[in-house]
Formats: structure tokens, C-alpha cells, sequence
């Protein structure tokens, strides 16, 4: 199977080709680290975490960059409003972002570079332009010259002229032309700043990315993410100032995520969207996500949409996610209960035992859940896209509770639907779900003893055979996350 990816370079779906065979580096724009990260931050993480384990799947031998910008205006100003020094909030801020990657199940980011630890490599690079006459110094900035470069505006698909509308001049009046951008910017009295051949000042934002990706990816490297925000003027100056620099093609391929939006209700209780953006505050921080769901339903709510689409953020969507996962874990209390199998600890999946399955009903079982699982893996060739390919788990899922429906749990039929559970999570742990057990859900004894005492009534009320107000009571129950599942030896709930 050959993956095909989306490249905004080309407009199209290509054929993935490493520029070195076996290798791949992916170097995704990370955080300003100023104020807490909020679910937009997390999602180009989780999207290119399971990007990165799709790819070491495959057997790439994958580097995973994320860069860590803090320096900035925005964070000197949130700092001077603070009354700390810029490096104190800035760590700070960065440390949370980490915590919550972690939190999330994002652990494949293998470099976290940060802006002010790669002074000396941005210096050069901007040398390196300066000396090419691709760049200018007035006034103690230096600036890129847009007319050195080759094919500017390649990758958004816009003239100069086009390019002018909507960009803001924020690097001062010494520019020769509104389509060039700061490398550089002189530092004012009492600012931080670094020495340079140009006086003491700090790095532009686009050139950071430039320098640290080269260093650590090489100067052609494979992938470069990102959200779509980011494709002008961000990317498209990252291309233009290092391609002039050396010469040579950037990054291969450009994979954008589409734009958060959130949903939040007006004053007149309607819910309305919003695009994420900073003015929402910190409203949907992630450490506030995390006191209430777990990362696996906020990593499943991400990947339940394809990348290039838009996501939207809602309390629904994260109770959809949410409910999504307890199919699996209802699956997966089942396979403890009839077949005796931790789904956890990683047994022997279909492919080793699919031998023994003779009988023709069993075979067919089998072939199911193969299919199911080359779905998935078709799913992923096809731009990463990981909402069909959870499609596929719950296709796996649905054809072990069928199979354990039909056939019971024999010695046989238990180690095949052991086999295929083992097969469904070694699956899912591509995507980074599934890697632990979830935890208990979050139900005191009160509540506990409450809902028991409602199935206790719906149990009778369906021996009297009023399954209206059986039913009722099930209603009741799933509007409070209850889910119920009726087994031989009893009613089991779960609350999500
Ligand atoms: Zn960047």
C-alpha cells in the first residue's frame, strides 16, 4: 500500500516520497509562549502524533520537530503586564504546553527547540541572506527583500499584489517595500535583545523557523505542518527566505490542518460558532479541558475529523468523542468477562491464530476482521485520514459483539474474539488510543447508589413488562452519561 498525502505546494494529492529512502522529518510551528494553551494548540500535536506513529509503522525511522517561540512582543508586553522577566512567564507557559502534550498522549515530538537558544543559528542564517543581497539593513532591523525571491507566493497561490491586502505593517517604516518582512528588529532601551552585526536586537518570528528546522531537519526536509492560518504570510515567507538562502528546495511536502472553531452560547442562549482565536481568552484552556475528560477523549474528538477539514469544538462534540470510546470499552469489559482477555496487556492478535479457524463461520469472522483492519490501514494511505480509520475500529468492534453474540464464548470462540480484540487495540494504539486502560469513572458512592437503585426499577418495570417505563428509565440514565448493557448476568453500567 502507497500513502498519498495532501501537499499545498502542489494542490493535490501526491505520492509520499522521503528525500532520504527509509527517513522522514516533520517539523511542525509550534507555540508563542505567552498565555496558557488552549485546544487549538493541541491540535496540530495529536493530528502529527499520530501522523509520526502511522509513519514509524510503516518503518520510517521518523524526526518530529516542534519549535517553542519565546521571543516575541506579545510575550515581552504579557510579561511587562505581569511584572516578571520575559524568560520566567515564557518557561513557565512552556512547561504547561509540555504537560498538557503529555496529558494528551503526544509523545513523539522528538526536538523542542526553542527561539532563544538558537540565537547564533538565526544570526547566520540572516547573514547568510544580508551577504546574498537578499536581505537589507536599515536602521538597525534587516529585512528580507521579496524580489530575491524565486516564485513568491507559490504556496498560497497569491501576487505581491494580492499579498498586500490584509498585511500588517508591524515592523516598522524602514522597509523598501510593504511585501518585505523583518528578520531582525532592534531592540529599544531596557528591551531584551541579543548582539548581531547589526546592533542588539531580537529575531523575527518566520526566520526562527527557518533556522531550527534546517539545523535539525537538514535544509530539504520532508514534511512541514501547520494550520492553515499559518500558509500566508508565515510559510510562504519560511519558503522564501530559505530557499534563497541555499539554493535548494524547503520542505517537501506542506500538510495544513483546518482552523479550530468554537461553539459557545450568546447571551441569548443560542449557541453560535466562533473561529478560535486569542480573544476567546482562556476559556477553553487545556488543563481546564483535562479536570473533566480524559486525553484519549479529547486525542479521539481530534482525530474524529480528517485534518484538512474544520474542527469543530463543542461540549457535544467531546461528549460524541467520549461516547465513541465507551463503545469500545463496553468491548472490551465484554472480552474480560466471556473470554477472559486483557485487551491491555497485549496478546497475540488475528494473524497468529487465524489457522485455527476452520469451521466456516468462524473463517469469516476472521476475514472480517482483516478487512476491517486493511480498511484502517487504507484509510491512513489515503491523507491520513483518521476519521475512517476509527470508521474501520468500529467496524472491528461491531463484528466481535456480533460474533460474540452469535457464537458465545467456547474455547475457540473465546480465543478468536480475544485474538481480534488484541487486533482492534494493536490497531487503535496507531492513533494513540487505547495505550491504557481508562480510568474509573469519576462517580461518587451517592450517585453510584442512585443509579442502581434506577436499574433496580427498571429491572422490575420490564419484568412487569412496562418496557415504556423501562425505557424511560434508560433515558434517564444515558442524558446523565449512564450507559447500560443488559448481560446474562446482570445489567452493567458505565458512566463516560
Ligand atoms: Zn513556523
Amino acid at each position: 500500500m502507497s500513502l498519498r498525502v495532501y501537499n499545498t505546494l502542489t494542490r493535490q494529492k501526491e505520492l509520499f516520497e522521503p528525500v532520504t529512502p527509509g527517513k522522514v522529518g516533520i517539523y511542525l510551528c509550534g507555540p508563542t509562549v505567552y498565555k496558557p494553551s488552549h485546544i487549538g494548540h493541541a491540535v496540530g500535536p495529536i493530528i502529527f502524533d499520530a501522523i509520526k506513529r502511522y509513519l514509524s509503522h510503516k518503518g520510517y525511522q521518523v524526526s518530529w520537530v516542534i519549535n517553542i517561540t519565546d521571543v516575541d512582543d506579545k510575550i515581552m508586553d504579557e510579561a511587562a503586564r505581569q511584572g516578571r522577566p520575559m524568560s520566567e512567564l515564557a518557561g513557565e507557559v512552556e512547561a504547561n504546553y509540555r504537560q498538557c502534550l503529555q496529558e494528551l498522549g503526544v509523545r513523539g515530538v522528538d526536538h523542542f527547540p526553542r527561539a532563544t537558544a538558537n540565537i547564533d543559528k538565526i544570526i547566520a542564517l540572516v547573514a547568510r541572506l544580508v551577504a546574498k543581497g537578499a536581505a537589507y539593513v536599515a536602521d538597525g532591523d534587516v529585512y528580507f527583500d521579496h524580489a530575491a525571491a524565486i516564485g513568491y507566493g507559490k504556496l498560497s497561490n497569491r501576487t505581491v499584489e494580492e499579498q498586500m491586502t490584509g498585511t500588517r505593517d508591524l515592523a516598522g517604516e524602514n522597509k523598501r517595500h510593504p511585501a518585505d518582512f523583518a528578520l531582525w528588529k532592534s531592540a529599544k532601551q531596557g528591551e531584551v535583545g541579543w548582539d548581531s552585526p547589526w546592533g542588539r536586537g531580537r529575531p523575527g518570528w518566520h526566520i526562527e523557523c527557518s533556522a531550527m528546522s534546517m539545523s535539525l531537519l537538514g535544509e530539504t526536509f520532508d514534511i512541514h505542518g501547520g494550520g492553515m492560518d499559518l500558509i500566508f504570510p508565515h510559510h510562504e515567507n519560511e519558503i522564501a527566505q530559505s530557499e534563497t538562502a541555499t539554493g535548494k528546495p524547503f520542505a517537501k511536502y506542506w500538510l495544513h490542518n483546518g482552523l479550530t472553531r468554537i461553539k459557545t452560547k450568546a447571551a441569548s442562549g443560542q449557541w453560535q460558532d466562533e473561529k478560535m482565536s486569542k480573544s476567546l481568552g482562556n476559556i477553553r484552556t487545556i488543563t481546564e479541558l483535562l479536570e473533566k475528560r480524559t486525553g484519549e477523549i479529547i486525542r479521539a474528538f481530534v482525530l474524529g475529523t480528517q485534518y484538512r477539514r474544520p474542527l469543530e469544538f463543542s461540549d457535544e462534540q467531546l461528549d460524541n468523542a467520549a461516547k465513541s470510546l465507551e463503545t469500545f470499552y463496553r468491548l472490551f469489559d465484554r472480552l474480560k468477562r466471556e473470554a477472559g482477555s486483557d485487551v491491555y496487556a497485549g496478546g497475540q492478535t488475528i494473524e497468529k491464530v487465524h489457522d485455527k479457524a476452520t469451521a466456516q463461520e468462524d473463517a469469516a469472522f476472521v476475514d472480517a476482521i482483516l478487512r476491517q483492519q486493511l480498511r484502517f490501514y487504507e484509510s491512513m494511505d489515503d491523507d491520513f485520514n483518521t476519521a475512517t480509520a476509527i470508521a474501520a475500529l468500529h467496524g472491528m468492534a461491531g463484528e466481535v459483539n456480533r460474533y460474540l453474540d452469535q457464537h458465545g464464548s467456547a474455547a475457540l470462540k473465546g480465543l478468536l474474539a480475544a485474538a481480534a480484540g488484541n487486533t482492534l487495540v494493536a490497531t487503535g494504539r496507531i492513533l494513540g488510543l487505547f495505550e491504557t486502560s481508562p480510568p474509573p469513572p469519576k462517580t461518587d458512592q451517592a450517585q453510584a447508589a442512585r443509579i442502581e437503585a434506577l436499574i433496580a426499577q427498571r429491572n422490575a418495570a420490564r419484568k412487569g413488562r412496562d418496557f415504556a417505563q423501562a425505557d424511560e428509565i434508560r433515558k434517564q440514565l444515558l442524558s446523565e452519561g449512564v450507559t447500560l448493557e443488559d448481560t446474562p448476568k446482570g445489567t452493567i453500567w458505565r458512566k463516560g
